[in-house]
């Protein structure tokens, strides 16, 4: 790489700027008084979650807790635990004649929602930013965990993958949310497909870094790189849960890395047409699942265009020319389950968004789900 200090070539505007320009001018619309502390926390250092590897030999979760890490998923059981147990006295106390509305309300939330206890993720502190040391493999190669953004569990949680379900994830490489769903040990069949062959291989590597080798036989696992959005070509109809996670403008990498920026000028076309392949690629998601199937539609920007208004559309769509009737489902449980690690964006009309913060700067992560009705 050139020197920055001696490139004459250096864009005026580089790309990172570009990108800053662009969400000033849309965000502080969109997010109005929030902006400003959104926008510090993505000119941050990001903060990272640990996935640990059910896979791996060594006690990985305990040596992560012993740095003072904790798995913000059992975590939440336990709180959960603990105000069904309370809910339940609520609900005694109630017979005798004693109400307390409040927390019937939150019992009724709590389990509308269920976690796989087999997927667990360690965080430092709130407010803690020391960085994770790199995973050591154990005794038979394989990782002991895996480093990736802990509000990108989310929507692996979301989708909710029950014993013996077929599973579709569209866009999968490199692997960090196709890595939380083997870690239920649950499902009978996952399909992992990404366009890009490069992308695809990385994939494999990660797999082959994680996963012992009887868990990736052909019976149990395909990996493809056609073009998602013509899925359908293949089989539609088919899986009990779809994960569609879509190329966006990846807001944080695009605030801090000019190289293979989509706001570089020879990438605007590609950047513009960005939310037409995102409605495609969760149209085909959509067809892909079976009638009673779950899809989970999510990116990593805070673009309105890119999240609420691509799930409208795809809704709309997929009722009128393909027949198919989507119901929202809600996912307010989950972010009250998790409402201490995450900031969540309050009262969004259509899915749910987690936004940096500089004392828990994960995300931006927007997810919607959906169940289709026919
Ligand atoms: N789910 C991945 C994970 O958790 O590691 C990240 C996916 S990344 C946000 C989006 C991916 O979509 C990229 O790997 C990209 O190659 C892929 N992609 C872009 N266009 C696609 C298409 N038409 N069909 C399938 N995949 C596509």
């Amino acid at each position: 790489r050139v020197k920055e200090k001696w490139a004459a070539t250096r864009p005026k505007n580089p790309p990172t700027r570009l990108a800053l320009q662009h969400f000033d001018a849309t965000y502080s619309v969109q997010l109005g008084n929030l902006w400003p502390s959104v926008r510090v926390a993505l000119l941050s250092e990001r903060k990272y979650g640990a996935l640990v590897n059910n896979f791996s030999y060594e006690a990985v979760l305990a040596n992560l807790q012993a740095q003072g890490c904790r798995d913000f998923i059992s975590d939440t059981h336990t709180e959960t635990q603990s105000c069904f147990e309370q809910d339940k006295a609520v609900e005694a106390d109630k017979e005798l004649g004693v109400s307390m509305k409040t927390s019937v309300n939150n019992s009724q939330q709590h389990s509308a929602l269920q976690l796989s206890p087999s997927i667990k993720c360690v965080v430092f502190p709130r407010g803690d930013i020391t960085r994770f040391k790199p995973a050591r493999p154990d005794m038979h190669g394989l990782l002991g965990y895996y480093l990736m953004d802990a509000a990108s569990v989310l929507p692996c949680l979301a989708l909710d993958v029950q014993e013996g379900h077929s599973v579709l994830d569209l866009c999968a490489a490199p692997g960090g949310k196709t890595l939380v769903l083997l870690q239920t040990q649950a499902i009978r069949f996952l399909c992992l497909n990404d366009v890009s062959v490069s992308r695809t291989l990385r994939l494999k590597r990660v797999l082959n870094s994680y996963v012992p080798k009887q868990f990736l036989s052909d019976e149990m696992l395909r990996i493809t790189s056609f073009d998602g959005t013509k899925w359908a070509e293949v089989e539609s109809n088919t899986f009990d849960r779809v994960i569609v996670d879509v190329p966006c403008t990846t807001d944080r990498h695009s605030l801090m890395e000019d190289d293979n920026n989509i706001f570089s000028k020879s990438r605007t076309a590609e950047r513009r047409r960005l939310p037409q392949l995102q409605l495609e690629l969760l149209l085909a998601g959509i067809k892909a699942a079976c009638p009673g199937g779950e899809i989970v539609y999510s990116t990593c920007t805070l673009s309105q265009i890119q999240n609420l208004s691509v799930v409208e559309q795809a809704v709309y769509l997929a009722r009128e020319n393909h027949g198919i009737h989507l119901e929202v489902v809600s996912l307010r449980p989950l972010t009250h389950m998790f409402r201490k690690t995450f900031h969540f964006t309050p009262d969004l009309q259509l899915g749910e968004m987690v936004v940096p913060h500089l004392a828990a700067n994960f995300g931006p992560i927007y997810m919607c789900k959906l169940k289709r009705l026919t």
